[in-house]
C-alpha cells in the first residue's frame, strides 16, 4: 500500500509541472504552466461514484414524546451517481451552446446523454461515449488527466485481455478467446487456433507455453502461492500459472480503463486504496448530499406556499430536517389552528 502511494506520488510530480495552478483567496486566478509548443497542458479529472438513499442520513423522527418511534430500517429508494468533476470548468459537461450543437447533429455522431450506468459494460460506455469525447470538446488540443478510484471494478480487463486468470492448461473447455501476445523473440503470438471443423478456439496455458519454449514436463497449473493470489517473483514453487504470468506481454497488460483511456492519447491514473481523502470529489459528495436536502426543504417550503424569504427562513430553520415541518404555516400565519 505505501509503496503504491509512493509510486503514486512520484507519477503525479512528474505530470504536476503540466498543470495549472489556482490562486487568489476564491482559487479563480488561474496561472498556466509555461510549456513548449509540443507539451500539452493536462487537466485533472476525476472520477467518483456513489450511491445516496432516500433515507441517508436520517436519524432523527418526529412523533408523540411518550412514544417510542420506531426509525426505518431500509435505505430507502436509491440512485447511483457516477461522476466526472474536472478542476478547469467543474463538471464535467458540454457547455450550452455545445449542447445546442450537439443536438443538431445526426443520432451516430452526437454525444449520448447521461443513461444508466451500473455495469462496467455500461462504465466503459460513459468513459469512451461520454467523458473523453466531452472532455476533447471542452478543452481542444489538452491532455485529461482522470484520476479513478482503486476498485475492483476500475480494475477490470478487457474480455481479450491477457490475463491467465481464466484461462485452462489445456486447449479445452470454456476459455476467453485472447488477442495477439509476443513471443520471448518479440514476433507475434498468436493465442488461438483453427481446429478440424474450421473453428477459431483458445490456445491454453501449456500449448502457448510450449510454443515459448517454457514449457517443463509435469508442470501443474496452479501452485500453492499461486492459488492464495500470491504472484511472488521470487517464489520458489513454479506452476503453468505463474510462468505465463510473468511473461512480458502478460506482465504489461494494462485494465480495460487505462487501455481505453491511453488508446485516446489521455492519462489514467488510479487513486492509492484507502485514501479517498486524496479524491476531491469526496467532499463534493459530502455537500452535494446536504444540498440535496436542502432543496428537498425548499421543495416542500414552496409546496406549502411559502415564498421569497419565508422560504429561506423555514429552509435555514429546519436545516436538520429532510422536509420543511406543516407547522410553519401557523408561524407565518398562513393558517389559523381551526384549519
Ligand atoms: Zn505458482
Amino acid at each position: 500500500m505505501v509503496a503504491y502511494r509512493n509510486q503514486f506520488l512520484e507519477q503525479m510530480a512528474v505530470l504536476r509541472p503540466r498543470m495549472a495552478t489556482y490562486e487568489g483567496e476564491s482559487m479563480e486566478q488561474v496561472v498556466l504552466p509555461n510549456l513548449p509548443s509540443n507539451i500539452s497542458e493536462i487537466i485533472l479529472v476525476t472520477h467518483d461514484e456513489s450511491v445516496f438513499y432516500a433515507n441517508d442520513g436520517i436519524t432523527k423522527t418526529w412523533g408523540p414524546a411518550n412514544e417510542h418511534q420506531i426509525q426505518r430500517k431500509s435505505q430507502g429508494l436509491s440512485i447511483h451517481v457516477s461522476e466526472f468533476i474536472c478542476e478547469s470548468i467543474g463538471h464535467l459537461c458540454l457547455s450550452e451552446e455545445d449542447k445546442v450543437m450537439n443536438d443538431l447533429l445526426p443520432n451516430d455522431e452526437r454525444i449520448p446523454y447521461n443513461e444508466a450506468y451500473v455495469t462496467h459494460k455500461d462504465f466503459m460506455k460513459q468513459v469512451v461515449e461520454r467523458a473523453i469525447p466531452i472532455f476533447e470538446q471542452m478543452h481542444p488540443g489538452k491532455t485529461a488527466l482522470f484520476m479513478f478510484d482503486n476498485s475492483c471494478s476500475h480494475n477490470a480487463y478487457a474480455n481479450d485481455a491477457l490475463v491467465v486468470l481464466q484461462m485452462n492448461l489445456k486447449d479445452e473447455g470454456k476459455q476467453p478467446l485472447l488477442r495477439d501476445g509476443k513471443m520471448p523473440d518479440s514476433s507475434v503470438h498468436i493465442m488461438t487456433f483453427v481446429d478440424e471443423d474450421g473453428i477459431k478456439k483458445p490456445k491454453g496455458i501449456q500449448r502457448i507455453l510450449e510454443e515459448c519454449g517454457l514449457w517443463i514436463e509435469n508442470l501443474q497449473k496452479k501452485c500453492e502461492s499461486c492459488k492464495l493470489h500470491i504472484f511472488d517473483s521470487t517464489n520458489e514453487q513454479y506452476c503453468a500459472t505463474h510462468i505465463l504470468s510473468c511473461q512480458p506481454d502478460f506482465m504489461s497488460q494494462k485494465n480495460h480503463l487505462k487501455e481505453v483511456i491511453e488508446a485516446a492519447e489521455h492519462i489514467c491514473i488510479f487513486y492509492p486504496k484507502f485514501h479517498c481523502e486524496l479524491n476531491y470529489i469526496e467532499a463534493f459528495w459530502r455537500d452535494i448530499l446536504r444540498f440535496a436536502r436542502r432543496s428537498e426543504r425548499f421543495m416542500s417550503a414552496y409546496a406549502y406556499g411559502l415564498l421569497g424569504r419565508a422560504a429561506i427562513f423555514a429552509v435555514k430553520k429546519y436545516w436538520s430536517h429532510r422536509c420543511v415541518p406543516l407547522s410553519i404555516l401557523y408561524e407565518f400565519g398562513h393558517l389559523n389552528s381551526s384549519n
